[in-house]
């Protein structure tokens, strides 16, 4: 077979493995042994040592194994963070994101190459769309920072380049694939996935009963500086998001987490608190606030401590359960596509 006729090996599920093999004439226990090598890490089917080499050689003329190449490495010297700039396949790349915390090592990887969302704050929209990652990708990007790393992964947030529910097919499938028990069976309790608030897409989430956390950018409490802020809001707006998630929120018991980027002189103001604090408390959901990381191409800056301290207790006050992000990894530019932007222009 050509390289182009060749299918994606790590994309696909145990059982999806087992009815390929079976049509290349193969026991079905053999998925198991070439899935459990897949997510060891293996780069060949020559390393699959258990297999007969005929075999080897019929999977490498029907398939690849993808593995992306560290094209930059950066780790913090203030709190170990690591952040990872992997070249794929076709030569794009994505960034993904080691943190360590008290309770274990936490991944942050990207779903799409690029985003077509257009938050008016972020680094990874700005060139657009590329691509989406497939689940194979999105896997790798979980193993290979293991491996690379040396860092154990327990945790994992979809909170990298792109919208996952842009690409919510690919990421289910990501999703049983790192939870599966031969594989890398990551708890879905452990994952949190991250929307700008596709709501068209909440009800099938809810509907897959995963247990994983549901975070929604919100950024802003009310229609007008939201959809300034973030395209996905117009057509869409604030009220129907709120609604969403209270079904979410009824239909699968799980908390939701509101972002909430803190940005001086646009959505910090005591009135937004307040509006804040309501909408949190229909939705059930958690505020999680997050100071703004400076984006060269972006005019925004994060609010003063003083409207952050006044935003934090009107909060508190109202009830709603409120946590501040700690800031890693400061010192790598740890956020939201810029080690992507820096690379590309470097060839622009
Ligand atoms: N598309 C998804 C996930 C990716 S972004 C989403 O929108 O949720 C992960 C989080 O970082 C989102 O809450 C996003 O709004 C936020 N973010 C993007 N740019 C940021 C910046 N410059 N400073 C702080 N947070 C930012």
């Amino acid at each position: 077979m050509t390289e182009a006729e060749k299918t994606d090996i790590k994309s696909l599920l145990p059982d999806e493995l087992e009815e390929t093999l079976k049509a290349l004439g193969e026991p079905k226990f053999r998925a198991k042994q070439i899935f459990t090598w897949l997510n060891r890490g293996a780069v060949s089917f020559e390393e699959m040592t258990n297999l007969s080499k005929p075999l080897r050689a019929k999977l490498d003329d029907a398939f690849y194994i993808t593995a992306p190449r560290v094209a930059r490495r950066q780790v913090s010297q203030i709190d170990g963070t690591v952040k990872y700039l992997w070249e794929l396949r076709d030569g794009n790349a994505v960034e993904t994101v080691v943190m360590s915390y008290r309770h274990g090592n936490t991944v942050c990887i990207s779903t799409q190459v690029g985003c077509r969302q257009g938050c008016a704050f972020c680094a990874s929209t700005i060139g657009g769309l590329v691509r989406n990652l497939t689940p194979g990708e999105m896997l790798d990007e979980v193993l290979f920072s293991q491996l690379d790393s040396g860092m154990p992964i327990s945790n994992i947030v979809l909170m990298g380049i792109g919208e996952p529910l842009d690409n919510f097919e690919n990421v289910q499938k990501f999703l049983k694939l790192v939870n599966h028990p031969d594989g890398m069976n990551i708890g879905m309790r452990h994952i949190s996935l991250s929307t700008c608030g596709l709501i068209e897409k909440f009800d099938e989430l809810a509907a897959l009963d995963l247990q994983l956390t549901l975070s929604v950018s919100l950024h802003a409490p009310d229609d007008e500086t939201r959809s300034r802020l973030m395209p996905a809001n117009r057509g869409r707006g604030v009220d129907a998001l709120i609604d969403a998630c209270e079904r979410y929120f009824e239909k699968t018991g799980r908390r939701i987490s509101f972002e909430y980027a803190m940005i001086d002189g646009v959505n910090d103001t005591p009135a937004e608190a307040k509006l804040l604090a309501k909408r949190a408390k229909k939705a059930h959901a958690h505020v999680n606030l997050i100071p703004l990381n400076h984006v060269e191409e972006r005019q925004f800056g994060p609010s003063k401590p003083e409207a952050l301290r006044t935003f934090i207790k009107i909060l508190e006050d109202e009830g709603v359960n409120v946590t501040v992000r700690r800031k890693l990894g400061g010192d790598v530019e740890a956020s939201c596509g810029q080690l992507r932007r820096k690379a590309a222009q470097k060839t622009e």
